[in-house]
């Protein structure tokens, strides 16, 4: 199946040439040109790609991508008019995946979106190696080839853990990865969620332990493979 490319760009001549050039080089494109309308789309279909122009009528490029990383981890090529612009929003580390300047080349673009795709790919295939893969906006992991299904406090325990394998996080780490409004809730709470989280795993795979304690410290995750 042909991956599907986002286009959201407001210059609708530019918008339907891009789109004329990527379905040339053997992709699906669907094009938007209000920044309101990019969430709830790609909630309800999921881009393998996304263009994003930074200048856009209704929501920014910024204000989308920021909004976006909340529920997906979908790839996005950010598109500005001002190469100076770039360095700007490498700094915000916003979570897009490239940056291009306009004016550009098609085939830079596609060049562009090529190697974005083939990186994204090899995240997905580091996630078959590691035996665990996270769906975000699920609140799903599909873990040794068994879905479970986690609250998003739970979700959100795993995702920050499992990104760094090893690593020992503190309760207050966790805290702060959970309740980002600077909330303070006891040990107990993370406790607690934690041990929610660990029978889930356990039900369904009852001889994997990926969630360890530490103790007196934390949690660490481990890779189940
Ligand atoms: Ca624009």
């Amino acid at each position: 199946m042909n991956e599907r490319i986002l286009i959201v760009e407001d210059e609708e001549r530019l918008a339907s040439l891009l789109s004329d050039y990527l379905k040339k080089s053997g992709y699906e494109t669907i094009l938007i040109s209000d920044g309101r309308d990019v969430l709830p789309y790609v909630k309800n279909n999921r881009p393998d790609l996304i263009l994003l122009d930074l200048m856009l009528p209704g929501k920014d490029g910024l204000e989308i991508v920021r909004e976006l990383r909340a529920f997906s981890q979908v790839p996005v090529i950010m598109i500005t008019a001002r190469v100076e612009e770039i360095d700007r929003l490498l700094g915000l580390e916003l979570g897009a995946d490239d940056y291009i300047c306009k004016p550009f080349s098609f085939r830079e673009v596609v060049a562009r979106v090529k190697a974005v795709l083939r990186r994204s790919m090899a995240l997905v295939e580091e996630d078959e190696l590691r035996g665990i893969s996270l769906d975000r906006s699920r609140h799903q992991a599909t873990i040794l080839d068994k879905t479970i299904e986690f609250t998003a406090i739970e979700f959100t325990l795993l995702e920050v853990m499992s990104s760094r394998p090893g690593r020992i996080f503190t309760r207050d780490l966790l805290m702060e990865s959970i309740y980002q409004d600077g909330r303070v809730v006891s040990d107990r709470t993370i406790d607690s969620h934690i041990r929610k989280l660990r029978k889930k795993v356990h039900d369904i795979l009852p001889e994997k332990e990926i969630i360890l304690s530490v103790y007196s410290v934390g949690y660490k995750f481990e890779n189940p493979m």
